[in-house]
């Protein structure tokens, strides 16, 4: 059915982008599902990841959505637990743990190991953000060593904060640290998400944490997720609604922000802020509409946006328009407005139904 506006989700292609991250990072993929699958529908999107070692989420609920679907792969909690109840959950439900606070390592000695846990001590190298501080690491892994089971793993995982910068020392500095903090120990470590993975080949570890790579998009300004070897998953499409003509001089929309400078087309297109779209695109930004390249006239609405398609041929009601997709990378989207393509992926909106093409 075409709908309105609908997101297309190309399983293939998030099949082809794991293969391809693994290709490249010759190491374990914690694919990374957090946020909806970056608003690709977590559990489709999981399901299109059984080839992954592990997948891995922000949030507890992310993962027992993942778990009430079936979903039995390995799932970590990249932000760990918070309370005893949610241990005990996390215990029922087989999820591996970040450890990155001295709160939760008490709530992990608190349940003295009454469960196994798999775990992942996270160590900040100069983040800031979650981890412990390097200087506390000895103490720290001697305290998550006593306290493990046996049977379950422990390993060490950092986070990078500037790996999308191909020239920047702080990477260097961040994986020197985190080369030292672990040398001699027996454990498995995880260093890169998207970034740190494609750019940064000692920034690895054993495991990888890709995210935004997985849906084809790069994480990298000014490269496309194509320079990768990777396909975009996601196609956001809408109608158009209705066409009209306006005379030079006239505005088009709120605010009276576009005018026309000649008498112009324009094609009102059934997608907005609403469905997510960022009313900071700018009069100007492409979309596609009938294979050819229509530019945004004036603001973004809740539920519309118009386009100038003044030459354009056989656009009319019922036409469809690419807002992002393989056509027109959201990369370049995303630069238009000021911001990255994470937000937009992530912004799109529940009404947005997404169909799913395997
Ligand atoms: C979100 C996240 C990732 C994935 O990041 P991308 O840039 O999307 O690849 C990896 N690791 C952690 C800890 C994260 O929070």
């Amino acid at each position: 059915m075409t709908r309105i506006i609908h997101a297309v989700i190309d399983t293939a292609a998030l099949a082809h982008n794991l293969r391809r991250m693994r290709e490249i990072s010759q190491a374990r993929i914690m694919a990374v599902v957090k946020a909806n699958a970056y608003g690709h529908g977590l559990v489709q999107a999981a399901n299109a990841l059984k080839e992954a070692d592990a997948l891995a989420v922000a949030r507890l609920d992310e993962g027992l959505q993942l778990r009430a679907a079936g979903i039995r792969q390995p799932i970590i909690l990249l932000e760990g637990v918070f309370t005893g109840r949610e241990l005990q959950t996390a215990a029922e439900c087989n999820f591996e743990l970040v450890v990155h606070a001295a709160e939760q390592l008490r709530l992990l000695e608190l349940d003295a190991n009454k469960h196994a846990f798999s775990l992942w001590l996270k160590v900040d190298t100069g983040m800031n953000r979650l981890g412990f501080r390097a200087e506390t690491f000895a103490d720290v892994w001697q305290r998550v060593g006593a306290l493990r089971q046996k049977a379950k793993t422990l390993r060490v995982m950092t986070h990078l904060a500037r790996a999308d910068e191909p020239s920047e020392p702080m990477t260097a500095a961040q994986l020197a640290l985190f080369a030292r903090l672990t040398r001699g120990l027996k454990a498995e470590t995880s260093i890169g998400n998207s970034a740190g993975t494609l750019l940064w080949p000692e920034g690895r570890g054993d495991w990888v944490r890709p995210g935004l790579a997985l849906y084809g998009v790069s994480p990298v300004a000014g490269r496309l997720g194509a320079d990768f070897g990777l396909r975009p998953v996601m196609t956001l499409e809408a109608s158009v609604i209705a066409v009209r003509r306006v005379l030079q001089g006239e505005t088009v929309g709120y605010g009276g922000a576009w005018r026309a400078e000649r008498d112009s087309d324009i094609a009102i297109v059934a997608a907005g802020y609403g469905d997510g779209l960022t009313r900071q695109l700018p009069s100007g930004t492409p979309l596609r509409i009938e294979q050819q390249t229509a530019r945004l006239a004036g603001r973004v609405s809740m539920d519309m946006i118009a386009a100038d398609i003044t030459g354009l041929t056989n656009i009319r009601v019922g036409s469809r328009a690419q807002l992002w997709g393989p056509m027109l990378p959201v990369e370049q989207i995303a630069a238009q407005a000021g911001t990255i393509p994470y937000e937009l992926l992530c912004g799109v909106s529940q009404r947005v139904p997404l169909e799913i093409q395997v």
